[in-house]
């Protein structure tokens, strides 16, 4: 199964992706949060990406394929994975069908979840993240814990630099202009599935396998 998760900052891509990564038991591959392991870990790669991303910009084309042949082509993607961040540009796109030749996959399928933006907006501003292991959390279900449910760090919450509210909307104007067009470039191929966002996770997570059976993708 290869599935690409497609959808605005904040309407829960990474949260679905981990689910269906277990699923299906393929690896969930986030740019997003492979950038900010560079950026942590002031790689080359991090060095670039850092003050991008603190801005909300996108990372250059060139930088995020290279990154992505790597991952795609390593052992640990040979049966299959979910992207999860990954394209965001139609430059980035064709970058991967053209990959998905090489690699001679034909069956990838692309995840659309919708939501509302101020609901986004909302969600955003009202998650926290763990600072150890970039686990996402919303801050009511946080507010009384001072360890992280899933790592075990002390006092490790905290509103990622991309959350806060400026650069939220910036984030949202990149997705409209810029990374929208990816989503007609996948309709003319025909293998979309669009889901709403809006409803509790175990419900989306529902709506996603349902539709995934429907077009005889589950397997
Ligand atoms: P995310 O966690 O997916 O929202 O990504 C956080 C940030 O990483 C984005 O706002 C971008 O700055 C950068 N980023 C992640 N994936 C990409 C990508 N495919 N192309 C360009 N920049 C990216």
């Amino acid at each position: 199964m290869r599935i690409i998760l497609f959808g605005s900052p904040g309407v829960g891509k990474g949260t679905q992706a981990k689910i269906i990564s277990k699923n299906f038991n393929i690896p969930h591959i986030s740019t997003g949060d492979i950038l900010r392991k560079a950026v942590k870990e002031q790689t080359e790669l991090g060095k670039k990406a850092g003050e991008i991303m603190s801005r909300g910009e996108l990372v250059p084309d060139d930088l995020m394929i290279a990154l992505i042949k790597e991952v795609l082509t390593s052992a640990e993607c040979v049966n299959g994975f979910i992207l999860d961040g990954f394209p965001r540009t139609t430059v980035q796109a064709i970058a991967l069908d053209k990959l998905f030749s090489q690699i001679e996959i034909s069956d990838a399928v692309l995840i659309y979840i919708t939501a509302d933006e101020n609901e986004i907006i909302k969600r955003l501003n009202n998650r926290r993240a763990c600072k150890q292991c970039g686990s996402i959390y919303v801050l009511k279900d946080i507010e009384n814990l001072n360890t992280c449910p899933n790592c075990g760090a002390k006092n490790s919450f905290y509103l990622r630099n991309d959350d806060k509210e400026d650069v939220i909307k910036n984030r949202l104007e990149v997705f409209k202009s810029t990374t929208m067009p990816v989503l007609d470039y996948y309709k003319s191929k025909g293998r979309v599935i669009e889901v709403n966002g809006l409803d509790t996770i175990e419900n989306v997570n529902k709506k996603i396998i349902e539709s995934l059976k429907a077009k005889n993708l589950y397997h």
